[in-house]
């Protein structure tokens, strides 16, 4: 056989490897020239109901990179809906390329119209360098997008309400570390002060907390340290002794390098995919005596928001008290990781692995 056809075969089993290994569903690769759109729609499992996730745009290194992030956040997302009770199933998408100078009217529309081959499988919202505004161009082509703005009948931004669950996670993990839930007189890092981390910020500072901030764009630092934060190096981020951790830029920054350095208390923040090895890093951790809050467990409050847009009852006010239940659900979920001796991010695995199994049976008899 000549080489270049062996070449090609094995290059075609390592991409069906990436899927198999978690048991993705489906990937719908996009491509258009014209407007420059290049992205990756990741679906991983609709068990519970279409895939919801958001969509991220991002200047990757490689497209490898962003198949493995697709492929890494839409499964996070099958986790996070299950967790969090709701009826949806876990996707995501990103579009390689640079938020700030290759967005456009054309590009975005061009990706709803690659939604609409899906059928409703999968239903986009906002994600890292994606607006509301970016959901309405995206919404002129296709149905299957969330987030939209509030006057066009959405729910808006979900991030104050990711920032409003995370800080109640955060704040379940500080009680169950300390025996007080309390943040006053607590510190804590927040590492990247977007929309999340920023209302993030904004929280634990009302409540009483010194807060450190890094971001790597010097804006987002002078918002935070307007409203009292104190800016940080991003070497200091890993090394500086606080109460807790806050990652809130993006994923992997809990890994065979960082977690040494770690001198906190609670690692509890919205970014998704913290873990750059769920298992390796979930136990690193353990082992050093820092207790982890799941990601995708108490950064839930965007998707829930999201969820009753789609479902067509938007409230603000059930959001809200459907975010709240992430407090007892982080409790719940350390409970669990105590009493089998598990990581806590294998506990929440396990919690979300048991609803699918459950009502996946159920729907059986649909
Ligand atoms: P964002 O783009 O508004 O903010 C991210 C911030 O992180 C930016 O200010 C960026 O400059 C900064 N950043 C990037 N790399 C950094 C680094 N190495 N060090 C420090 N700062 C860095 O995004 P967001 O919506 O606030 O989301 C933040 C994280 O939370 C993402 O991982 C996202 O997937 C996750 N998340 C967001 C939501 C939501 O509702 N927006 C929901 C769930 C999870």
């Amino acid at each position: 056989m000549p080489e270049a056809k062996v070449q090609k075969i094995n290059q075609k089993q390592q991409f069906f490897d990436l899927l198999s290994e978690n048991d993705h569903e489906q990937v719908l690769i996009c491509n258009d020239n014209a407007t420059g759109l290049k992205a990756i729609i990741a679906i991983h499992n609709t068990t519970l109901g279409p895939a919801l996730g958001g969509c991220r745009m991002w200047q990757y290194v490689s497209d490898y990179d962003a198949l493995v992030d697709a492929l890494r956040l839409s499964r996070g997302m099958t986790f996070k809906s299950a967790v969090a009770g709701l009826n949806l199933g876990g996707g995501k998408s990103v579009i390689i390329g640079d938020a700030r100078t290759q967005k456009s009217e054309a590009l975005l529309r061009r990706f709803g119209m690659f939604l609409n081959n899906l059928g409703g499988k999968y239903i986009t919202a906002e994600d890292v360098g994606m607006g509301e505004q970016d959901m309405e161009f995206i919404g002129m082509e296709s149905k299957f997008v969330s987030g939209l703005p509030e006057y066009s009948g959405g729910s808006g931004n979900p991030s104050p309400v990711t920032a409003y669950g995370t800080y109640l996670g955060l704040k379940a993990a500080i009680r169950e570390a300390t025996g007080s839930n309390s943040m006053e007189g607590r510190s804590a890092i927040v590492q990247g002060v977007g929309s999340v981390g920023l209302h993030l910020t904004k929280l634990l500072l009302k409540e009483g907390a010194k807060v450190y901030v890094h971001d790597i764009f010097d804006k987002a630092i002078k918002k935070a340290v307007d409203l009292g934060a104190e800016a940080i190096s991003a070497e200091e981020v890993y090394t500086k002794n606080v109460d807790v951790y806050a990652p809130c830029a993006l994923g992997a920054t809990l890994n065979a390098t960082t977690i040494p350095q770690l001198n906190c208390m609670v690692v509890a923040g919205a970014a998704n995919n913290q873990l750059h090895n769920e298992d390796a890093d979930g136990q690193a951790l353990k082992n050093k005596g820092i207790l982890y809050a799941p990601d995708f467990v108490i950064n839930a409050g965007g998707i829930i928001n999201v969820s009753l847009e789609v479902n067509g009852e938007y409230n603000y006010k059930k959001a809200m008290k459907m975010t709240e239940r992430i407090y007892d659900t982080t409790l719940q979920i350390f409970k669990l990781a105590k009493n089998e001796d598990i990581t806590t991010d294998q506990a929440a695995r396990k919690l979300a692995e048991q609803r699918i199994q459950a009502i996946g049976h159920n729907r059986l008899f649909m």
